[in-house]
């Protein structure tokens, strides 16, 4: 079966080509520069290697999405012979609100559901739909599927998604203001790879904290499985600092930044979503390595960046072991999560006292999924590379294969 798997940007189209029955991915890449002239596909043949760019105009996702099926069935590069042979299309999908506790066949009601929750993803959800409806046009029939960055998450119980606001703004406007999470297919796969590397598949009591730490970061809690809690909010901003974004601040700070330089609260939004975060603190870049490279070197900002990063990750890893009344383990991904053996550190030292003790050695290591905590540490410490892509096409696989069609939803 082939699974075409698409995240589409507002301005860029990530995409790879499953082989499910091998499980492997057979061809990758990226569109950029959508509808803003100069755009490109950089397209890879997984197991031949060849890499092809193609320049061209690409006015839209649709015009994107054609020009994904040339390089897929070009004589360079190419791996299939038709893009009829693409059995289904699984997309990422920023938020699905509370509707949507599991992936879905789009239908249009699915359509018209992603669509009223745009104000809550103003940038992912409109481009999301593109993608869609861009796949929808050029493989009429071919069913399509939707994973929710936020589904995974709706298992929280309500006193952890309830924002302490005056309840009646909780549902009067059509989308429910409360805490959602992102980032759910990388927590799913990674609490589930947690529990199986540790012999605890089916075990409800399992516990583990993941830390997905990239340009992006979310924390969850999670028991048997299910996501108890995440430090991602009703938008992605909330939790712990980012790339470019705040995280958690006093919303006092907007009115007093707004008030003198005299900023509308869109822009406000804005400076709080790309010039925040490790950015914002460092004055060097949102790139982790290049923070880490300038601190390495003396600078000050630099430095703070990481420090407060690390702190903030600290202080949620020992409030998500009181959420969770305990914890078996505690999985480290996303980029840093995964590259920055410092930042395991960090993030874990000092919690001896709640059974966390790290392996120095093994911790500087590299590799796959791994255990780097101590023997004698009762909670074990794990790097789990994630992979929402794969989510993504064995939702799609999953989905499809069970006869669920858009007719039969
Ligand atoms: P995204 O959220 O876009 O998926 P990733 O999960 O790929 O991001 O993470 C990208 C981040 O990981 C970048 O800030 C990059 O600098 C950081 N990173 C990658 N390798 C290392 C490393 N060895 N040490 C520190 N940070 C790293």
């Amino acid at each position: 079966m082939n699974i075409l798997v698409v995240n589409g940007g507002s301005s860029s189209l990530k995409y790879q080509l499953y082989d499910m029955e091998r499980e492997v991915v057979t061809a990758k890449g990226l569109c950029e520069r959508i509808g803003l002239g100069g755009s490109r596909l950089t397209h890879t043949a997984m197991e031949s290697g060849v890499k092809t760019v193609y320049e061209g105009a690409m006015d839209d996702h649709k015009a994107a999405i054609a020009q994904v099926f040339n390089a897929l069935v070009a004589s360079e590069g190419g791996v299939l012979k038709s893009h009829t042979e693409i059995d289904a299309v699984g997309h990422r999908v920023l938020h699905g609100g509370d509707k949507f506790t599991e992936s879905a066949i789009v239908t249009d009601e699915i359509e018209a559901m992603v669509e009223q929750l745009i104000p809550l993803g103003p940038l992912h959800n409109p481009a999301n739909l593109a993608g869609i409806r861009a796949c929808r046009d050029l493989m009429p029939g071919v069913p399509q599927v939707a994973v929710f960055d936020t589904a995974f998450h709706q298992t929280m119980p309500e006193h952890a998604y309830t924002y302490a606001i005056p309840y009646e703004y909780y549902d009067k406007y059509g989308v429910k203001l409360r805490r959602y999470g992102f980032h759910g297919s990388s927590h799913r796969y990674v609490s589930e790879r947690a529990a199986k590397m540790l012999g605890r598949e089916s075990d409800p009591n399992f516990k583990v904290i993941v830390c997905h730490l990239g340009n992006g970061s979310s924390f969850s809690a999670c028991k048997g499985g299910r996501s108890v809690d995440t430090s991602m909010g009703l938008t992605p901003l909330e939790g712990i600092p980012m790339g470019t974004r705040s995280g958690s601040i006093d919303p006092t700070i907007l009115q007093f930044i707004m008030n003198r330089e005299g900023l509308s609260m869109d822009e406000m939004i804005d400076v709080l979503n790309k010039k925040s975060g490790v950015l914002g603190i460092s004055c060097v870049s949102s790139d982790f390595r290049d923070i880490d490279g300038a601190a390495k070197e003396g600078n000050h900002n630099a430095q703070l960046a990481l420090d407060i990063f690390r702190y903030v990750g600290k202080k949620l890893i020992g409030s998500y072991a009181a959420a969770l009344e305990g914890v078996d383990a505690i999985a480290f991904t996303g980029g840093v999560g995964e590259n920055s053996g410092d930042t395991r550190a960090a993030m874990t030292s000092g919690l001896e006292f709640m059974g966390v003790v790290l392996d120095a050695e093994k911790n500087a290591e590299r590799g796959a999924e791994r255990d780097v905590s101590a023997a004698e540490s009762r909670v074990r410490i794990l790097v789990i590379p994630t992979d929402e892509e794969f989510v993504i096409a064995a939702d799609t696989v999953r989905l499809t294969a069970a006869g669920v069609t858009p007719d039969s939803q």
